[in-house]
């Protein structure tokens, strides 16, 4: 039987050291890998949360080999404001803050906390998101590529755990630059992939099912849990370089493609109005591709990134 812990993650900076991270672990009789679990980076993508919990019970009645770590909600200052894509204290984006640094902001240091100290000795991290309360998201699964064959390989089988529309295999522009967990994770031979699944700070059971399923399909390829994977029943189509669309104007934004869908390059996406109903801009598809996700607030402003767009990989080397 394995033995379950609620626990109170502390970190040794004194930057983040008031407070207190609600963090579960479990550890099985018989050794192996240990898997370590984070949500909530943004707080309002509360689908992953849900899963973050969710799994909890499912590990702990589970658990064969090894042991898990959970922290469902990483970003805990952002919660008295249900802040979207930042963390209050600095103003950053801990999404794009990895590796982090001890002696930097808030943000920083947490990252590097959860490289260095949460997260050291695991074999694999997972980061749940998905929809903050003005996005939707498609499923989709992300992990970075290097020049490391082996390595991607490993973690391109680990985003297919999940049943993903759509797999990010992030390009090498990512690379040496503050960026995501997976970024500074693959950048020193770690493996660690993302999830993407839900919208508008709502909890939908799919979305949750998503991620719950796609941690336990991990979970029982490391064999940790003594079932075969589940096959994927999406399309899981692997895409490179992730584009981001900004909004030429402010006004009223009408989308025209939906997540998930696949776009050619001059297609139309979304139009913006003015207060008076007159069309001020159109946006198109630069590229041939996949809606990652939209904003789906009926309002824009100028220069704001309202699409992601993933553009299917013609050239695998690595992840053929
Ligand atoms: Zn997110």
């Amino acid at each position: 039987m394995a033995t379950v812990r609620r626990d109170a993650l502390v970190f040794s900076s004194p930057v983040l050291a008031p407070w207190r991270w609600p963090v579960f672990e479990v550890a099985a009789p018989t050794a192996g890998p240990r898997l370590c679990i984070m949500a909530g980076m943004h707080v309002n993508e509360v689908s992953s949360i849900e899963a973050a919990v969710q799994l909890q019970a499912r590990v702990a009645s589970a658990l064969a080999r090894g042991s898990v770590s959970i922290l469902p909600i990483l970003n805990l200052p952002a919660l008295p404001y249900r802040s979207q894509y930042v963390c209050p204290v600095d103003g950053r984006n801990i999404n794009f803050s990895f590796p982090g640094r001890p002696d930097g902001t808030f943000s920083e240091v947490l990252a590097d906390a959860i490289l260095r100290e949460w997260s050291a000795d695991a074999e694999v991290l997972i980061d749940l998101h998905g929809g903050d309360l003005c996005e939707n998201v498609t499923k989709f699964s992300l992990f970075q590529q290097t020049r490391d064959a082996v390595l991607d390989r490993k973690n391109l089988s680990l985003a297919r755990c999940f049943d993903s529309e759509i797999i990010v295999a992030l390009d090498s522009s990512n690379l040496g630059r503050p960026g995501r967990a997976c970024t500074a994770c693959a950048e020193r031979g770690r493996l660690a992939v993302m999830a993407e699944g839900g919208a508008n700070g709502l909890i939908d059971a799919q979305s949750t099912r998503f991620h719950l399923n796609g941690v336990l399909n991990v979970m029982r390829t490391l064999k940790m849990i003594e079932e075969p994977p589940e096959p994927a029943t999406r399309a899981q189509t692997i895409v490179g370089e992730y584009l981001w669309i900004d909004s030429p104007r402010a006004g009223l934004l009408y989308a025209r493609a939906e997540p998930g869908a696949r776009v050619t390059k001059g297609q139309q996406l979304a139009i913006v109005k003015d207060t008076y109903g007159q069309v001020e801009a159109e946006i198109v598809a630069p590229a041939s591709g996949l809606i990652l996700w939209r904003i789906n607030h009926g309002l824009t402003t100028e220069g704001e990134q309202i699409f992601g767009l993933g553009i299917p990989l013609t050239k695998t080397p690595n992840v053929a």
